[in-house]
């Protein structure tokens, strides 16, 4: 088990839900899972902040594609014939795991042109400032999330460099780098302004449809955030059934939430002339559908919660 922290039962996420996001810009460390079909296990929190314990060797995906997070987030680098993106910039020591990983990839940190943030917590919006800084790259949000991000958070450990206010990125929005294009979406429910994204990856002449769902855990509270949820996996649901273009790679910005490093390991020994481990376009419809039943035993919960 990589992650104890990431795989807790539906359950009991549900109640870490009740009790976490209050306001400011941290979720409990614990809490940004919904990963129902785990085993349950011991809430520890005292290694997610260690560099060392969370470190993860970064590995290639696609041609285009690497991940550069670590145990409990991920951030991934997209690579395109005119400069990197970053996706989600980890925080505190791990944004060195992050750059030692670009470097150890062949990468120059100094091409990233844009970091690009799925949502407003500490934990993938932590490192922005700095790569903004040191790198001069562009750091896109959503509205909503950058002022998510900008406000002081109640738990001074989810306190965080802010990036200087960029790219506000809306529905619908596109990016273009080199040869390949992002397609935006905004997806509220985990936090207001919740950025997933779409974009090509490329393997043997074969391109495939990413997608990135930027909210997945459903650590946060009321009847109505949980409804947003629930539009939003159904928006998805809908674009990973659009007629000849299925989504059929499953990127999640917590590797657990979307067997990552699962997926990583079978490719990693994968046989010659085998499909590639994370194209599977059936397995991203029953993943949504099991986040879809999650977040409506939330539902209940919360109703209850609100005396409906
Ligand atoms: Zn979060």
């Amino acid at each position: 088990m990589r992650c104890p922290l990431l795989v807790l039962p539906a359950v009991l996420l549900i109640a870490l839900g009740a009790l976490a996001c209050g306001g400011g810009a941290g979720p409990p460390a614990a809490g940004d899972s919904a990963e129902a079909d785990s085993a349950p296990a011991e809430p520890e929190s005292a290694d997610l902040n260690d560099p060392v314990a969370q470190r993860v060797e970064p590995f290639q995906i696609f041609d285009n594609l690497f991940y550069v997070g670590i145990e409990w987030v991920s951030c991934y680098l997209l690579v395109t014939t005119d400069g990197l993106i970053l996706i989600d910039a980890l925080y505190g020591d791990h944004i060195d795991t992050a750059i030692d990983g670009i470097r150890s990839l062949g990468y120059d940190p100094a091409d990233l042109k844009y970091v690009l943030v799925t949502h407003g917590h500490f934990d993938h919006v932590g490192g922005a400032a700095r790569f903004q800084e040191t790198y001069g790259a562009r750091v896109g949000m959503t509205a909503a999330d950058w002022e998510l991000a900008e406000t002081p958070p109640d738990n001074p450990d989810w306190e965080i460099d802010v990036p200087v206010h960029d790219m506000v990125i809306a529905d619908g929005d596109t990016l273009e780098l080199g040869d390949t294009e992002l397609r935006f979406y905004v997806t509220p429910g985990h936090t207001e302004g919740v950025l997933s994204m779409e974009f090509p990856v490329r393997e043997a002449g074969e391109e495939h449809r990413a997608f990135l769902f930027g909210g997945v855990g459903l650590n946060f509270e009321g009847v109505h955030r949980t409804n947003l949820y629930l539009d939003s996996v159904a928006r998805i649901q809908r674009l990973a059934a659009e007629e000849g273009n299925p989504i059929d790679v499953n990127l999640s910005n917590h590797a657990s939430m979307g067997r990552i490093f699962e997926r990583a390991e079978q490719l990693a020994s994968r046989a010659e002339g085998d499909p590639h481990p994370f194209v599977d376009p059936e397995g991203y419809v029953s993943w949504l559908a099991e986040l879809q039943r999650n977040a409506e035993e939330k539902l209940v919960v919360e109703r209850e919660l609100a005396g409906e």
